[in-house]
């Protein structure tokens, strides 16, 4: 779950580190308010859950309070990368004399957090990371003995820190890491930190990526969640408890079992590339679907109007084909699918299921024995319908 700039901002004061004393608008009478509150100059920037928005017009400097309203007015309602800008954070704007990048993530192949900081921080962090990667200084932690004092220093050193601010790096660098691992992130990034004119550092930019699976135990972050920039299908399966991602193929898989729910789109792929035809989700029902679980799949798969054919994959292991089979006729008579579906009931009572499918006599429905032989069918469903 992502958090928003000022979200992850008042995160990391909650650990320490500083912070512009800023406060959200949803309004630019309200941005000019905080506007004259905190002095002008300020900044104006727009939250929306992508990076960029420097470059997307979405931070403006305002010198005044009435700079302020015009800019909220501009950046408020104002469409970046497909998201609408619903607040703006107005910050008091910082002396910058140096921009750095510091984030803390998940190394999945050493099993460890990483730091990755750069004395050259900013808007191009992606730019510097594929044109010099050295430039960035990466260190792990190892969890069990946690963040030392010599890592903080060997990286301000070899970043190629002033000394002067090595003490207040070491301090804002630890203060990081507790709150990434306190909060349970896999993402804690401050681009830019900033020196200013006085000396000071100053975190200008905030990013966290929450673990979604540590939500149950996050619960001040959980309720933080804007859910506006993610597709309905998406917050449908939150809510069935259904684990599921849209992507941009025509083919809806209903799947039980990631492996075989990944085996599965690859298939569609195989078959279907050629004509540009592929999956529109990764869809796993989770081991015993009930029938109420099928319809809700069912419902959220259909819900992308991208969707021009259902390919449904079970295996029957715990999960048995009859329920399974129960279960797409209740979600049928529901949901009442207007796309073809291709059946594939495999393993625990798969001939039960195929016959109630049958018997049920249901339009649009085809069956299939082999996944090849369902992934054809679904891509040559999905090409008629092109
Ligand atoms: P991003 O483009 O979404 O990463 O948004 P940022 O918050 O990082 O802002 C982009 C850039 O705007 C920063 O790298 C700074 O150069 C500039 N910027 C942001 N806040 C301030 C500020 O308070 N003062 C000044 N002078 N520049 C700022
Ligand atoms: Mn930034």
């Amino acid at each position: 779950m992502k958090l928003h700039e000022y979200q992850s901002k008042f995160l990391f004061r909650d650990f320490g580190i500083p912070i512009p004393a800023g406060q959200v608008a949803k309004t630019p009478a309200e941005a000019r308010a905080i506007a004259s509150q905190l002095g002008a100059p300020v900044v104006i920037k727009a939250q929306v859950h992508v990076g960029g928005r420097g470059k997307a017009g979405g931070v403006k400097l305002a010198r005044d309070a009435d700079e302020a309203h015009r800019y909220a007015a501009d950046i408020l309602g104002m469409e970046i990368k497909g998201l609408v800008v619903q607040q703006v954070l107005v910050d008091p704007a910082a002396d910058i004399q140096q921009e750095i990048y510091l984030a803390i993530t998940n190394d999945r192949s050493a099993g460890m957090p990483l730091i990755m900081s750069s004395i050259e921080g900013g808007m191009d962090i992606e730019e510097l990371n594929r044109s010099r990667p050295e430039a960035i200084i990466r260190e792990r932690i190892d969890p069990i003995l946690g963040l030392n004092d010599f890592q903080t220093t060997h990286i301000a050193s070899a970043m190629g820190m002033p000394r002067a601010h090595w003490r207040s790096f070491g301090s804002i660098l630890r203060s990081l890491y507790r709150c990434y691992s306190e909060s349970d992130a896999e993402l804690a990034e401050i681009n830019p930190l900033v020196i200013t004119g006085g000396g000071e550092l100053l975190a200008v930019d905030g990013k966290v990526i929450i673990d979604d699976n540590a939500l149950y135990r996050q619960p001040k972050l959980a309720v933080q969640r804007d859910a506006s920039g993610e597709p309905e299908s998406e917050s449908l399966a939150r809510e069935a408890g259904i684990s599921y991602i849209k992507l941009d193929g025509q083919i809806g898989c209903m799947v039980n079992g990631a492996g075989l729910a990944m085996t599965t789109m690859d298939m569609t792929k195989l078959y279907g590339d050629a004509d540009n035809i592929g999956p529109a989700n990764f869809l796993d029902i989770g081991g015993g679907a009930s029938p109420a679980q099928v319809a809700a799949a069912l419902r959220i798969i259909l819900s992308d109007d991208k969707v021009r054919c259902v390919l449904i994959n079970i295996f029957g292991g715990i999960t048995r084909c009859d329920e399974v089979a129960a279960g797409i006729l209740t979600a049928c008579s529901e949901v009442k699918p207007n796309v073809p579906m291709v059946i594939r009931l495999q393993g625990t009572n798969a001939s039960e299921g195929n016959a109630i499918i049958s018997q049920a006599q249901i339009a649009n429905i085809i069956s299939a024995q082999t996944l090849t032989q369902a992934a054809q069918l679904a891509v040559a469903a999905a090409k008629e319908r092109a």
